[in-house]
């Protein structure tokens, strides 16, 4: 099962710790493990595979660190790149465009683009403070026009007054006109689905599109399509040119393949999911949770976090390892620098840590300031290879291109290399003492 997707992939990598770097073989193992889960999910088939190729080309090679487990690594890499294929974010409905706003939704019968279209048009309402038309060009089922006006008295939501006989495309023209008039800031057209893709469907969606002109053309999708779901997409996509998805049902037990499914074949957003037949029932997307859900690991998030700050502990451990061997150069400095930024600067540091308070003071006057980090970082990244491993080597003309390179004079890159030897010198004697030091306690 899935839920021991992580134990599994343990057990697969376990004798590789200490090795170094995930090989070839050892991710190929993981990833067949990935791939059922994937499969479980319901993500389609030609997705999994591009998928997993990702994956490979990240995960070979990478470093397996020591205190976290290579299981644990590859975890990190898929979760990762799932999250960064689900896409970003905060990508919402775009009404960037002179009023009315149109908005059409597409799909096929049943997948919810009636209540998606109350939804979104209650939350334009109520949210974004605009004045909406909504208009039924389902002309298909004969109760589907009175299905929006139902919503509409119930949401107090404008809809187009019913005129039966006019075809979509008439309706579509109605609706816009009735827009302008009405001075409505959106106007939101809910067209008749069928049961598959069929070519009438796509025609009369081309021509509604052709006439009505839209800005956004979200496709909604139930978020229970499996295989099908690439297929959809892409038809839909193609055919018609979709500005964003909206996967429905994502209350239900579904684990969401299809949200990756649609994204990787169209590249469009997902910019809202249904969570129930309610009318309040429309959330962002947050490209985090879906990824868990698709792996189906409950505990993914905090398991993740938990090897990054490793990593990062592993990192600090290292470094405080070199400092106390005198071994303190200018790329120590650097990580160090970033480090602290990371942490929330020195004042951060210095709080968490008994009787360092006078230690702060001491440092900002060496020039170890949280506002000159970012310049700090500057001056070393203009610096070479060799000269950030030896600094000694910084004479005037070094020193003149260095401060050339990022912007800085002389006397900045001269006090930087005043701490530098500074820290070097309190790191080296503070080493020696009982206890690891304090460099080892801060970052460790
Ligand atoms: P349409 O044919 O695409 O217009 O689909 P409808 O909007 O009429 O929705 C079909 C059914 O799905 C209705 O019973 C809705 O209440 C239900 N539905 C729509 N969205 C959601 C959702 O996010 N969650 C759940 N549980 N049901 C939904
Ligand atoms: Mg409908």
């Amino acid at each position: 099962m899935f839920e021991n997707l992580q134990d599994r992939l343990g057990s697969i990598l376990n004798g590789l710790t200490g090795r170094g770097a995930l090989s070839e073989a050892d991710v190929s193992a993981a990833l067949r493990e990935v791939r059922r889960a994937l499969l479980e999910a319901d993500v389609a088939l030609e997705v999994v595979r591009s998928f997993t190729d990702r994956v490979r080309e990240k995960a070979v090679g990478a470093g397996v660190l020591k205190s976290i487990k290579p299981g644990q690594m590859v975890v990190k890499i898929v979760h990762d790149e799932l999250v960064e294929m689900l896409g970003s974010e905060g990508v919402t409905i775009d009404l960037h465009a002179p009023a009315p706003v149109v908005i059409m939704m597409v799909g096929l019968q049943g997948s919810g683009k009636t209540t998606t279209t109350g939804k979104i048009a209650k939350r334009l309402t109520e949210r974004d403070r605009k004045k909406v038309l909504m208009a039924s060009l389902d002309t298909r089922r004969p109760a589907a026009q009175e299905q929006l006006r139902q919503i509409g008295e119930q949401t107090k939501i404008d809809t187009l007054p019913i005129i039966p006989g006019q075809s979509p495309t008439d309706i579509a023209a109605r609706a816009v006109q009735a827009a302008k008039l009405g001075g409505h800031d959106v106007v939101i057209l809910d067209t008749a689905g069928r049961t598959h893709i069929d070519e009438p469907l796509m025609v009369e969606m081309a021509d509604i599109r052709k006439k009505a002109n839209p800005h956004e053309i979200l496709l909604v999708a139930d978020s229970l399509t499996g295989q099908d779901a690439v297929n959809l997409a892409r038809n839909f996509d193609e055919r018609i040119g979709v500005t964003g998805l909206v996967l429905t049902r994502m209350d239900g037990d579904g684990r969401g393949g299809a949200a990756l499914s649609m994204r990787a074949v169209t590249g469009k957003p997902i910019k809202l999911i249904g969570v129930g037949e309610r009318m309040n029932e429309l959330e962002e997307f947050h490209p985090r949770r879906i990824a868990d859900r698709i792996l189906g690991m409950g505990d993914i998030v905090s398991l993740v976090e938990k090897a990054a700050e490793n990593i990062d502990a592993e990192k600090a451990a290292a470094m405080a390892k070199k400092m106390q061997s005198g071994k303190f150069d200018l790329n120590d400095l650097a990580d160090q620098l970033r480090q602290m930024q990371k942490m929330g600067g020195m004042g951060g540091i210095m709080g968490l840590m008994p009787g360092m308070a006078g230690m702060k003071d001491k440092m900002s006057a060496a020039g170890m300031d949280d506002k000159v980090f970012g310049r700090q970082l500057a001056i070393i990244s203009s610096m070479t290879r060799a000269e950030r491993s030896n600094p000694d080597m910084l004479k005037h003309s070094r020193k003149k291109r260095i401060a050339a390179g990022s912007g800085s004079n002389a006397a900045e890159i001269n006090k930087l290399l005043k701490m530098h030897r500074q820290m070097a010198d309190m790191m080296k004697a503070m080493g020696g003492k009982k206890g690891g030091g304090m460099m080892k306690q801060m970052m460790g």
